[in-house]
C-alpha cells in the first residue's frame, strides 16, 4: 500500500522533469483533484493509503499533466478574484495579472451607481463576473466571439449566482447591443506576437490561439477594441482598461493618445511587469 505522502514525492518527482511547472504544489492538486479533497487533508493525514485504483487514475493524471496538458484543463478549474472558475481547452485560462484589470476597473468606478460595464473577449467570464460579483448593482454586458467561451462563461455565471451578467456572441464592440454606452470597457484581449517563441511554452500551446495571438505585432486586436470603443461605445468620462504585452506600454499608450483618449495611464503586474492600460474618454 502506498501512503499520500509517498505517493506525493514520486509524483514530485516526475514532475520536475517538465520544463515551467511547479512539481510540488502540481502533484497536490491532482491528487486533491482525484480525492475530492483540500489541500490541508494532504497535510493532516499522510500516512493515509490509496486503493490501488485511486493510484491508478493518480498516475494517469500525472502521466497527462506529462504531456503538456495544462493543469487547469486537468481539474476543469482554476481560482480567479476568490471565485472557482470552470475551464476548458475552448477558454484562456485566467491569469493572476488579469486580477489587476479587476482592481482598477473597481477603482475607477467607485463614486459611480449602476455603471454599465462592458466585458470584451470575456472567454471563461473571468473579469466580468469577478466585477459583477463585486458590484452588484452594475449591469454588464461581456462578449466573446466563440460560443463555447460563452457556453463556459454562462455556466460560470449560474453557479455562482451572478445573473446579472449578459453575453453576447460577435467581435469586441460589434457584439454589444446597438447604440449602447458604457461607463467602462476592459478587455484581456489576445496580445502575442504571431511568431512568439512564448507560444510554445508552458501551457500556451494548449490555450486557444484565437485567444493569445493577434497578428504580426500582436496589437492587431488592440487597436479595434480602441477604434470601436471610442466610436461611440464609451460614456462621456467613461473608461478603457486594456490588458497587454509586457513591451506594449508604449505603442498601447501611442494608439490610446492618438483615439483622443486622456488620462492614460499603465500599471505592473505582481513580477513588475508593465501589464495594464487605462485611459479615459474625455469630458466633451
Ligand atoms: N498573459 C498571457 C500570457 O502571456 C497572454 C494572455 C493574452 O494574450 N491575453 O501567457
Amino acid at each position: 500500500m502506498i501512503t499520500l505522502q509517498q505517493t506525493l514525492q514520486s509524483a514530485k518527482r516526475r514532475l520536475a522533469d517538465l520544463p515551467h511547472a511547479n512539481p510540488e504544489l502540481e502533484a497536490a492538486l491532482l491528487l486533491c483533484h482525484l480525492l475530492d479533497k483540500p489541500r490541508s487533508y494532504l497535510f493532516a493525514w499522510p500516512e493515509k493509503t490509496l486503493t490501488p485504483d485511486q493510484y491508478k487514475r493518480y498516475t494517469a493524471l500525472i502521466d497527462q499533466r506529462l504531456s503538456g496538458t495544462p493543469i487547469a484543463y486537468i481539474t476543469g478549474m482554476r481560482e480567479f478574484w476568490s471565485m472557482t472558475l470552470q475551464v476548458s481547452p475552448d477558454t484562456l485560462i485566467p491569469r493572476p495579472e488579469t486580477e489587476l484589470l479587476v482592481e482598477r476597473s473597481l477603482y475607477h468606478l467607485q463614486g459611480r451607481s449602476q455603471p454599465r460595464l462592458a466585458d470584451l473577449g470575456t472567454g471563461s467570464g473571468a473579469i466580468a463576473l469577478a466585477l459583477a460579483g463585486e458590484r452588484p448593482d452594475a449591469q454588464i454586458h461581456a462578449t466573446d466571439l466563440s460560443a463555447k467561451a460563452l457556453t463556459q462563461a454562462r455556466e460560470n455565471a449560474a453557479s455562482h449566482s451572478l445573473n446579472q451578467v449578459i453575453f453576447f456572441q460577435g467581435s469586441w464592440c460589434d457584439a454589444l447591443p446597438t447604440g449602447v454606452s458604457y461607463d467602462l470597457i476592459v478587455s484581456n484581449p489576445p496580445y502575442i506576437e504571431e511568431d512568439d517563441p512564448h507560444l510554445s511554452q508552458g501551457d500556451l500551446p494548449r490555450e486557444p490561439s484565437t485567444a493569445l495571438v493577434s497578428g504580426s505585432d500582436g496589437l492587431s486586436d488592440i487597436r479595434l477594441i480602441i477604434q470601436q470603443a471610442t466610436a461611440g461605445r464609451l460614456k462621456s468620462g467613461g473608461w478603457l482598461l486594456l490588458e497587454h504585452g509586457y513591451q506594449q506600454a508604449t505603442e498601447v499608450h501611442d494608439l490610446l493618445r492618438k483615439a483622443g483618449l486622456a488620462e492614460i495611464a499603465t500599471h505592473q503586474d505582481l513580477a513588475g511587469q508593465p501589464r495594464i492600460t487605462e485611459s479615459r474618454m474625455v469630458e466633451k
